[in-house]
């Protein structure tokens, strides 16, 4: 049975003491009745203190990004260590914006997952097809060539600590959703595809769904066999629409 996960993305979005005042108003409306991993990944600059303000909690931090060397002449980047000196649990790469406006290559994306792995840290791996991938019936072709690229050299054995996000890139920030089916329709290919490197381990990998959730599509969205949380952009900046993500199924109480 694989635990969901619900992580954050905040982006470049919020500054320290914005981050705290999250930590603050969020904390208390996060249920301990949904069995649910959750992680926040606010910028840079407010790791170490959100992850003060969430000390104690069970609430994880993350990156939004990794360099993959060690250390040196890399500037502007941010290494697994200094993640690791910071707290984090997790890390995203190959986030579409990444790919898209700094060019990050699959194999980049490889090395930066590998290179979280060594210290400990779980890549949160992002994949997805645009609009125009879509419409032309290259979805599968694209997000298989991704994951090839994107998981090469990844050990078999660390499979249970790898998260796979599936984020249509025609489903961010534009308010469009995946419907639960179509959604599911690419995590079950995402399953099949992981068989190949993980064999059997893949059934353990994580696979999320990214693309406007919303407390009111979180449900239906995480009643899909294969889709195991959420990354989520947009509403993760509000504290209470986070809430009423992270606490799916008894935010509607449909839980028993
Ligand atoms: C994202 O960029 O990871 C994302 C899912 O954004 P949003 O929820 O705003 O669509």
């Amino acid at each position: 049975m694989r635990r969901p996960i619900v992580a954050a993305n905040w982006k470049m979005h919020k500054t320290v003491a914005e981050a705290e005042d999250f930590a603050s108003a969020f904390l208390p409306k996060v249920t301990d009745a949904v069995d649910v991993d959750v992680a926040v990944a606010p910028p840079f600059t407010a790791l170490v203190a959100l992850g003060r303000a969430l000390g104690g909690s069970r609430i994880a931090l993350a990156a939004q990004n990794v360099n993959p060397e060690a250390q040196g002449a890399f500037t502007g980047e941010i290494s697994p260590d200094m993640l690791v000196d910071a707290g984090c649990a997790y890390g995203i790469v190959g986030h579409s914006e990444r790919r898209a406006l700094y060019g990050e290559t699959d194999e980049f994306v490889a090395r930066k997952a590998l290179a979280l792995l060594g210290r400990d840290i779980r890549p949160i791996v992002c994949v997805g097809e645009t609009l125009e991938q879509r419409e032309s019936k290259r979805t599968f072709a694209v997000i298989g060539s991704q994951l090839e690229g994107s998981l090469a050299g990844l050990p078999a054995g660390r499979a249970g600590e790898i998260v796979i996000a599936y984020e249509p890139v025609w489903a961010i920030g534009t308010g469009r959703t995946a419907t639960p089916d179509m959604a599911q329709e690419v995590h079950a290919f995402i399953r099949g595809a992981l068989r190949e490197p993980f064999g059997a381990a893949a059934e353990t990998i994580r696979i999320q769904y990214g693309g406007s959730v919303k407390p009111d599509n979180i449900d239906a969205l995480m009643a899909q066999p294969d889709i195991d949380g959420a990354l989520v952009g947009g509403a993760s900046l509000d504290p209470d629409a986070f809430a009423g993500i992270v606490n799916f199924g008894a935010a509607t109480g449909s839980e028993s």
